[in-house]
């Protein structure tokens, strides 16, 4: 994740080109990434701007990931929360993450919005929405880890884990053992709980948290702040290799 935060290590790719995927009539594999849906939760956006950075840039992993795929990100759920420097709510006083089963046009707009887009997506046979990642930043664990669904097919819960287990192999902050799966019932408003009930088999939805102070290497017992210092890390360009983690 400190790869993903905080700085632009890669140049913007002037040479943008469209992939094959936006291809009139081509089938479109969506990544659909939202954050700081609770709004004091601020690496929550230092990770989302690094995954932007990252997927504009001229790297070539981002490009074969432009060829193939179509992220469409909302950055801020609840910019009215943030503005107001609010730690959970939005103006209205609603954890706007525990109201997707049925979000008022009113008095949660912004999730009303985004939730209409994804079930338009999802409705659209053209479409295939491959991941939906909400951006978390948590206050007491360290790392990186994810919280993922509980599914009966085993098959399916199976599958869901292996996001979580390239991450942990590729990124040294992010901690596959923190990583749980569940389907408490006070959860059941969340994007990840809301979506992993909608979307079929074929979809991946997690909520992605990152630490808000440090995250510890395996193998050793010395925590590494989360900070500008520690970021630094990734502002080396990475070298191009099988799987897009390896850029930190
Ligand atoms: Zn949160």
């Amino acid at each position: 994740m400190a790869l993903l935060s905080s700085y632009s290590p890669w140049m913007i790719d002037e040479d943008f080109h469209f992939g094959e995927n936006l291809r009139e009539g081509a089938e479109q594999k969506v990544v659909f990434i939202t954050g700081r849906v609770h709004p004091g939760e601020t690496p929550s956006s230092f990770v989302c701007q690094g995954i932007i950075d990252f997927l504009v840039s001229q790297h070539p992993i981002a490009r074969v990931l432009r060829e193939h795929l179509v992220f469409k990100i909302a950055p801020m759920l609840n910019p009215d929360g943030v503005y107001l420097g609010n730690y959970r709510c939005s103006l209205m006083g609603f954890d706007l993450n525990r109201h997707w089963l049925d979000p008022s046009p009113w008095a949660h707009p912004t999730l009303h919005g985004v939730k209409q887009l994804i079930v338009q997506m999802y409705n659209d046979p053209k479409t295939s929405l491959e991941f939906y990642i909400d951006i978390h930043a948590h206050s007491t664990m360290m790392n990186g880890f994810m919280y993922g669904n509980i599914f009966e097919d085993e098959e399916r819960f199976q599958r869901q884990a292996i996001f979580p287990k390239l991450l942990c192999q590729n990124a040294e902050d992010f901690s596959y053992s923190s990583t749980s799966f569940n389907r408490d019932a006070v959860k059941a408003g969340t994007g990840r709980r809301f979506l992993g009930g909608l979307l079929d088999h074929t979809s991946y939805c997690y909520t992605l948290e990152v630490s808000f102070y440090s995250y510890i290497i395996g193998g050793t017992t010395a925590a590494v702040p989360y900070t500008e210092e520690a970021c630094i890390l990734g502002r080396s360009p990475p070298s191009p290799g099988p799987v897009f983690i390896q850029l930190r």
